[in-house]
C-alpha cells in the first residue's frame, strides 16, 4: 500500500468523475466493477485501511458468516466463483476478508479506491447538476453520480455508559475490533449484548479468559451452525450448478437457497411439528425459520417454532434460572436476527462464565475497576461491547447528504427513511444507495441483494448513456406509493411488534419503521424489472445541465 492510499498525511485532491461510490465493501467494489464496463471514471471512498466494509472491521474473535459459504459469494463473475476455494460450511471473517481481498486484486480495483478517508459531506449543486463531495481529508470530488455503498452494518453503537472514560482496562466494540490479537489469557472480562456478534463472540472469548461475565438485556433465539470442514465434493456439486442454483437462489425471499416449507403449522400433526423442528435443528442455522411458511405471519405458528427453540435452552443450560434468563419470551423468532452459534448455550454451563440479567440488575454506570449494575459491583480487566449497530440508514445519517435546495437527508429522514424501491430518493438526483432502507436488504443473503442493486443501477445509467439523459430523480408520487407498499407490507407480518434494529428501536429516538422491505427478494426483483419494462417507471429521467465542474 502506498503512502497516498494509506492516507495518513496526503495532501488533499480535488478530481471530477463521473460517479463517487461510498465505500469499499462488496457493495463498492462490485459497484467499481460495473462502473468500468460502463466506460465510467470513479473513485470509491473508503475509511478503512483496507477494502471490506463490515468483513474489514468486524474481527472479533468468532466472527464468522452465518450465510453458508457456498451462497455467500459474488455471482457476477463463473471465473471467481470456479476458482475460489472455501474452506468451511460458514466462513469465517479472515477467509471472506482474503476473498475480498482477492476481487479486489483480481479485478484491479484498488487503483480506483481511496482508503482510510471518510466522506464528510456530500451536497447536490443545482446550478452545475453534480453531486460535490468533501472528505475528512479536505479532498473535494465533483461527480455526476452518487453512490452509497456505505452499508447496512457499518455505524457502531457504543451505548452512552457513565464512567466509561474512567474505564482502567481495554474495552471494545465488536465492530470496530483491533487488528492485533487480544490476549484475553488469565483476564475477567465483561461483555454487553448477545445479539449475533456476542453469541458468537462470547463461547469464543470463553476458551482463553479467567472468567467472563456476560450483561445481557435481552435474550436471542439462537440455532447451532454446526459448521465444519466443506468437502471437496459438496464444493464441486456446488460448482457444477452454481449457475442454476443462483438463479433459483434470487428468486426466493432471503436470496438463499433454504428449504422453503410450503406447508401451514397446523396443518401438520403435533409429531410431525415436532418431527420437521428436530430435523432442521439438526441441519442447522437459519434454514430453521422456514419449517413451516406461516412462521412470520401467525403468533400461534411461531409460537410453536419459538418453543422448541425454548425447550432445547432448557434441555442443554444446566442451572434452572439462567436457562430461564436464555429463554427468549418478549418477541416472536425469526423477527429479531435469528443467530446462529456454535457452543452458545453450553457455554454458561461453564463455571467461569456467568450470566447477569439486566432487565432485573440495570446498568448503573461503568467504574474504573468494572462495572455496576443497580445490585452489585463487577470488578473486570476489560470490557467488550457487543452492542450493535444504527443499522440500514445510520451511516449515512453521519455523511452531511444534501440534496436540491440543501435539504439534508437526515431531516427528510426524520419520520423515518423515504426511498423509491429503497433505491433512489426524491429530490436527490443522480443519487443512489446500494441495500437502501426499503429494499430487502438485511433479510437476505446480502451479496445477492447488492448485485441485483449494482446490475439495477448499471442498466439504469446505461439506458440514461444511451437516450442521452444525464439525470435521474424518482418522483414524489412514485416515492411516496413506495414507502406505502414497504409498510403495508410489513403490517401484514410480525415484524413490527418486535424491538429489534430492523425496527430501528435499538437507537433512542429512532423513528419505529421496518427498515428493510419484507416482501422477498424475489418478488422484489420483479418488480425492479417490471420498473425498467416499463421505460424506469416513476423515475423522471432528463438531459439537463452536462457541463463538468
Ligand atoms: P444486535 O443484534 O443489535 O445486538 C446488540 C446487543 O446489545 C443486544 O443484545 C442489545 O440488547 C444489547 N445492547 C445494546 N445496547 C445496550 C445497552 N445500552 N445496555 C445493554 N445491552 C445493550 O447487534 P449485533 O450482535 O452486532 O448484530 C447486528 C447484526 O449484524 C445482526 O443482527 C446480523 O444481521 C449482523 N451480524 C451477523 C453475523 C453473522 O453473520 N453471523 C454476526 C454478527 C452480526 P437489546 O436486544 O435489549 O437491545
Amino acid at each position: 500500500m502506498t503512502e497516498i492510499e494509506k492516507g495518513a498525511t496526503r495532501a488533499p485532491l480535488a478530481q471530477n468523475f463521473d460517479a463517487v461510490v461510498i465505500g469499499a465493501g462488496f457493495a463498492g467494489l462490485y459497484a467499481l466493477v460495473r462502473l468500468r464496463q460502463l466506460g465510467l471514471s470513479a473513485r470509491a471512498i473508503e475509511a478503512g485501511e483496507g477494502v471490506g466494509g463490515t468483513w474489514y472491521w468486524n474481527r472479533y474473535p468468532g466472527a464468522r458468516c452465518d450465510v453458508e459459504s457456498m451462497q455467500y459469494s459474488y455471482s457476477f463473475s463463473e471465473e471467481l466463483q470456479q476458482e475460489w476455494q472455501w474452506s468451511e460450511r460458514y466462513p469465517r471473517q479472515e477467509e471472506i476478508l482474503r476473498y475480498i481481498n482477492h476481487v479486489a486484486d483480481r479485478f484491479d480495483l484498488r487503483r480506483d479506491i481511496t482508503l482510510q478517508t471518510r466522506v464528510a459531506s456530500a451536497t447536490y449543486d443545482e446550478g452545475s447538476a453534480l453531486w460535490h463531495v468533501q472528505t475528512d481529508h479536505g479532498d473535494t470530488f465533483t461527480a455526476r453520480f452518487l453512490i452509497s455503498a456505505a452499508g447496512c452494518l457499518s455505524a457502531a453503537k457504543v451505548p452512552d455508559m457513565t464512567g466509561l472514560a474512567d474505564f482502567q482496562g481495554p474495552w471494545y466494540h465488536t465492530g470496530n475490533w483491533p487488528h492485533e490479537k487480544v490476549d484475553f489469557r488469565g483476564q475477567r472480562v465483561g461483555v454487553i449484548g448477545t445479539g449475533s456478534s456476542g453469541i458468537q463472540l462470547i463461547p469464543t472469548i470463553a476458551r482463553e479468559a479467567k472468567e467472563v461475565v456476560v450483561f445481557q438485556r435481552t435474550p436471542n433465539f439462537s440455532i447451532p451452525a454446526w459448521n465444519r470442514p466443506l468437502a471437496d465434493e459438496e464444493q464441486r456439486q456446488w460448482k457444477a450448478n452454481y449457475a442454476e442454483n443462483r438463479a433459483k437462489a434470487r428468486n426466493t425471499r432471503s436470496g438463499i437457497l433454504y428449504d422453503y416449507s410450503q406447508r401451514a403449522t397446523f396443518d401438520a400433526s403435533e409429531p410431525e411439528r415436532q418431527q420437521e423442528y428436530e430435523r432442521r435443528w439438526q441441519k442447522g442455522g437459519a434454514n430453521y425459520t422456514h419449517a413451516f411458511n406461516d412462521i412470520f405471519s401467525n403468533q400461534l405458528a411461531n409460537d410453536q417454532a419459538a418453543e422448541f427453540v425454548r425447550n432445547k435452552i432448557r434441555g442443554t443450560v444446566k442451572d434452572p434460572h439462567t436457562a430461564a434468563l436464555l429463554a427468549p419470551t418478549d418477541h416472536s423468532i425469526g423477527t429479531k436476527r435469528i443467530c446462529v452459534d456454535t457452543d452458545y448455550y453450553a457455554t454458561f454451563n461453564l463455571s467461569h462464565v456467568s450470566l447477569v440479567d439486566l432487565r432485573a440488575t440495570p446498568i448503573s454506570s461503568i467504574v474504573p475497576s468494572g462495572l455496576q449494575t443497580s445490585d452489585q459491583t463487577y470488578a473486570l480487566d476489560s470490557l467488550v461491547f457487543a452492542t450493535g449497530y444504527d443499522a440500514v440508514t445510520g451511516a449515512l445519517d453521519r455523511i452531511d447528504l444534501r440534496g436540491r435546495g440543501g435539504q439534508t437527508l437526515k431531516a427528510k429522514w426524520a419520520q423515518g427513511p423515504r426511498t423509491y424501491l429503497g433505491l433512489m430518493v426524491a429530490d436527490f438526483p443522480n443519487f443512489f444507495i446500494i441495500t437502501g432502507p426499503g429494499s430487502p436488504s438485511v433479510l437476505t443473503n446480502v451479496i445477492m441483494a447488492i448485485e441485483q442493486h449494482v446490475d439495477w443501477i448499471a442498466r439504469c445509467l446505461e439506458h440514461m448513456q444511451a437516450q442521452g439523459k444525464t439525470s435521474a430523480e424518482p418522483l414524489a408520487s412514485a416515492e411516496n406509493d413506495w414507502v406505502d407498499h414497504v409498510n403495508q407490507v410489513a403490517s401484514t407480518t410480525l415484524f413490527t411488534k418486535s424491538n429489534s434494529w430492523y425496527m430501528g428501536a435499538n437507537i433512542p429516538g429512532k423513528p419505529r419503521v421496518l427498515l428493510p422491505y419484507v416482501g422477498g427478494l424475489g418478488n422484489y426483483t420483479a418488480i425492479c424489472e417490471k420498473v425498467v419494462a416499463d421505460g424506469y417507471s416513476g423515475i423522471a429521467l432528463s438531459a439537463g445541465v452536462t457541463q463538468t465542474a
